[in-house]
Parts: C-alpha cells; sequence; structure tokens
C-alpha cells in the first residue's frame, strides 16, 4: 500500500475536518444536560461522532461522555484513543486559540497537537482503509474522550460499559512508543500529635508554607517565627547559612515577627532531584533552632524521613525495575501551622514490583510513635507493556518506516491516556524534533507533521487490523 500517496490525496479533507474541530471551545465546564463536563467538550465529542456517520462508520456515544467509531468484523478488537477537550487557551496568543490559522505550514490553535490533530490523524488512517474496501482481521476503534485534562470520567464511563480492546495505542503523547509509565501516587503525611518535650523553646513557628501542588517541587518556601530572645542571633545565624549553601533567601521583621523566605528551583514532580526543594532547604535550617514543641517534632521528622527522600528510602519504599527505574518521591506541599500542626503533601511514583499498599501501611506503622499518620491516598497503578510485545514491534516498525529515527521505546515516570487502555503504549505524535506546544499559547502543528503522523498510523492499522500482523509470531 503506498500510505503516503493516499494520505496526500486526502490532505484538503483531513485540513478542514481538523479546522472545524478546532474551532469548538472544548475546555472542561459547569455540567449542563447530557454534557456532565460542559457544551463544549460535548460538542466536539458529537463533531467526530458526525464524521463518522458521514464516513459510513459505526457510532456510538458513552454517557455524553466518550463515544466511539468503528470498522470491521471479527471477534478481536483493536483501540485507539484520543481526546478533544482542551486546557484552557490562558493569555499571550498572537491568533485567536479557537480560530485556526494556516501559517508557514503550521496550523495555530488550541489542542492542535493536544489532542485534536493526532486525534484527527487516527481518525483519517481509519477513514482511509475504510474507503480502500479492505477486509478487517480486527474490529478496529477510535474511542474518544472529553475529558483527558481533568479527571478522566470519561474513560471510567466508557469502559464501565463498553468492551476493553485486546491492544491499542493512544495518539497523546511522544514518538516512537511510551510503552510503560509508573505507578502515581498521592498521600499527606499529617501531624497528629507531639510527644511531650520538657526543654524550655527559645522561637514560636507560627507558620511555614511551601508549594501548591504534589506534582510540582516547590520553588518558594516561607516561615513566620516569634523570636524570644536574641533575634539578632538568629538572624545572623540565616544568613551564615544561606551563604554557606549558597541559597536565595531574604528576611523581614514584621510586627515583631521574623520572617524567612528561601527561593529553590521548580521541577516536575516525576523528577524531583531536577529541582531545588525551597522547603526542604528551610526546614534544614530550622533544624539549627531551639523551636517550640511542636515545631521541633515537626522539624524533626522532616529531616529524618522526608528531605532529600527522594527515591522512597527513607520511606521503606525503593524499588528498582530495569526499565520503569526507580521509585520517585516529591514532597509538592509543606504546610505548618501553629494550630493544626504539621502537613506533607507527597507525590510518590513507582514502578512495578513494588507493593505499594503494605509499603505504605509499613511506613505508617513506623511514624506513629512520632505523632504522623497518612491520610488521603490516591493511586493510579504503573502501567507496562513489555518492549517486545508484537503491540511495540508491529508499531515501532510501521513508525521506522516512515522515520528515519532509532529511538527505542521508552518509558516515563508522568502518566497518558494509554493507561486506561489494558495493553496500551502512547503512539505519537510529536516527533523527535517537534517542539512542544501543549497546554502553552500559541500551541501549533506542522502540517507535515499531521500527514507523516496519518501515514505512520495508517501503515500500522493495515498491518494489524488489516493483516493481522500482531497475531503471527
Ligand atoms: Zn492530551
Amino acid at each position: 500500500m503506498d500510505y503516503k500517496g493516499l494520505v496526500g490525496q486526502y490532505k484538503d479533507a483531513l485540513i478542514s475536518d481538523l479546522f472545524g474541530l478546532l474551532e469548538i471551545e472544548s475546555v472542561k465546564g459547569e455540567p449542563a444536560k447530557n454534557a456532565p463536563v460542559g457544551e463544549g467538550p460535548k460538542a466536539a465529542l458529537d463533531y467526530m461522532m458526525s464524521l463518522g456517520e458521514r464516513d459510513s462508520m459505526v457510532s456510538k456515544e458513552v454517557d455524553s461522555l466518550a463515544g466511539h467509531l468503528e470498522l470491521g468484523s471479527g471477534d478481536k478488537l483493536f483501540g485507539i484513543l484520543g481526546h478533544v477537550d482542551v486546557v484552557p487557551p490562558g493569555n499571550g496568543w498572537d491568533t485567536n486559540p479557537f480560530n485556526p490559522v494556516l501559517e508557514d505550514g503550521e496550523i495555530i490553535a488550541r489542542g492542535v497537537q493536544d489532542d485534536k490533530g493526532p486525534t484527527m490523524a487516527a481518525y483519517y488512517a481509519l477513514k482511509i482503509l475504510k474507503e480502500q474496501g479492505m477486509d478487517f482481521k480486527y474490529r478496529t476503534r477510535l474511542i474518544i474522550g472529553t475529558d483527558e485534562e481533568s479527571d478522566w470520567q470519561c474513560t471510567d464511563a466508557y469502559f464501565k460499559s463498553e468492551e476493553m480492546p485486546d491492544a491499542g495505542f493512544a495518539p497523546d503523547a511522544a514518538f516512537p512508543i511510551i510503552h510503560g509509565e509508573k505507578g502515581i501516587t498521592t498521600f499527606n503525611i499529617i501531624q497528629k500529635h507531639t510527644p511531650l518535650d520538657e526543654e524550655e523553646p527559645n522561637i514560636e513557628l507560627k507558620v511555614l508554607i511551601s508549594g501548591e501542588r504534589y506534582n510540582m517541587v516547590p520553588e518558594e518556601a516561607e516561615a513566620k517565627l516569634k523570636v524570644l530572645q536574641n533575634m539578632s542571633e538568629v538572624i545572623q545565624s540565616f544568613e551564615d547559612f544561606l551563604r554557606r549553601d549558597d541559597t536565595e533567601g531574604e528576611y523581614e521583621i514584621d510586627n515583631g515577627f521574623l520572617k524567612l523566605g528561601i527561593k529553590g528551583q521548580s521541577a516536575h514532580g516525576s523528577t524531583p532531584e531536577a529541582g531545588v526543594n525551597a522547603g526542604f532547604i528551610l526546614l534544614k535550617f530550622l533544624n539549627e533552632l531551639n523551636l517550640d514543641n511542636n515545631a521541633t517534632a515537626f522539624v524533626k521528622f522532616a529531616n529524618s524521613k522526608i528531605i532529600g527522600n527522594f527515591d522512597g528510602e527513607k520511606f521503606g519504599m525503593a524499588h528498582s525495575h530495569e526499565e520503569l527505574g526507580e521509585t520517585s518521591v516529591n514532597t509538592g506541599m509543606i504546610n505548618y501551622t501553629e494550630v493544626d500542626g504539621g502537613i506533607f503533601g507527597v507525590n510518590l511514583r513507582y514502578p512495578e514490583g513494588l507493593d505499594f499498599e503494605s509499603g505504605l501501611r509499613d511506613f505508617e506503622d513506623s511514624i506513629y510513635e512520632e505523632g504522623f499518620v497518612i491520610e488521603d491516598v490516591t493511586r493510579q497503578e504503573p502501567h507496562y507493556v513489555d518492549k517486545n510485545d508484537p503491540l511495540v514491534s508491529v508499531l515501532l516498525d510501521s513508525y521506522r518506516n516512515h522515520v528515519e529515527d532509532d529511538t527505542e521505546p521508552f518509558t516515563i515516570g508522568g502518566g497518558t491516556y494509554a493507561r486506561t487502555l489494558e495493553k496500551g503504549v502512547a503512539f505519537g505524535a510529536m516527533f523527535k524534533d517537534t517542539a512542544d506546544t501543549m497546554h502553552q499559547k500559541n500551541e501549533r502543528m506542522k502540517v507535515e507533521e499531521l500527514l507523516l503522523a496519518t501515514e505512520i498510523y495508517l501503515e500500522a492499522l493495515h498491518r494489524i487490523c488489516v493483516k493481522g500482523e500482531m497475531d503471527e509470531d
């Protein structure tokens, strides 16, 4: 099959259908009748359904949150999972984010890269195969979600009532293939009671605050102290501390309180060591002071269990997997108030092979004596498809037939839409040199890349769903 030639014939139709989709403001909004995540995402879903109906595909909507378009017949099902909701446009655009323009070979619009462009590329791969009059060995389904950017209500609802594909991919990340993702958890470590201590403190810790999100390394930290004696000595030791570690920080005396601020370096929660956790630095300094009892317990705990615990060793949850790598721990939020005590908001990511639940239970048992408990646990399991699985090899081969690139399939600490498939990988649509403009102003995708992705998807679907290559070995 001449994949490139075929896709070329559909170029104008593809771009025109994509423009129609990009014009829909499918940002999550207030629930409305038959639109549980808002009118915009529902309109984008309806739009895709109507394309499928126009092109004589079998269509089905599920709970107004998701839907699919299907081709072929047979027992086996192959799935492609894309989404048509987008994040809010934000400010600073050079064009109207919902009025797509084609400029210098690039389409500029919110969602063109994430994930409307790649979803439309997959749609056209299905459409072209259908119009070639192929006999399918797999039923081939494009599944479309409308809540990927928020809570994944779409796939939750969809897979509650619909069949799980035997295999599939999500065109919602990068080429060549992401075949593994760590388990992602969040939890809070909360200070409940403080063992009594008889010493006379010199400093009362009123407030400490650092970070706002589990999945980011805190860039700033602030504390407010009441110093009972020798304020100047405390300030002197703070200045010495900053100088010693070459740290950026400042202090201020405000209404008799001493306020301390530290600047660190932000990074994504999946790579905590790439950042500098401002909260950690501030806690290290506080550990040198003679604080009140409750604050002492909080700061001592932080120094023994939290600071520098990037691999989970201090939780007893370090684990390593050949391909998925190691446990990573980001302490994205650190808060303390005199009244409520301390709380650490943790984002722990782990590879296959770690028993997260029992590990967390053992850790909680071990910190009870120090006055801490664990609450608010959320968890997504690790997701992994063997690199030697025929799914991975056929997709990789289809990619390499169009792109000169030896990059091997890889794994990440983050989560992609592919994890909602039982056996699914992320497959495109960003290429090696593609500028990642997802969730940013002036989001863009090259027409050339849109067509190339379509060719790759067409070849992959042809080989898997028509020729049955995945089942050969
Ligand atoms: Zn996406």
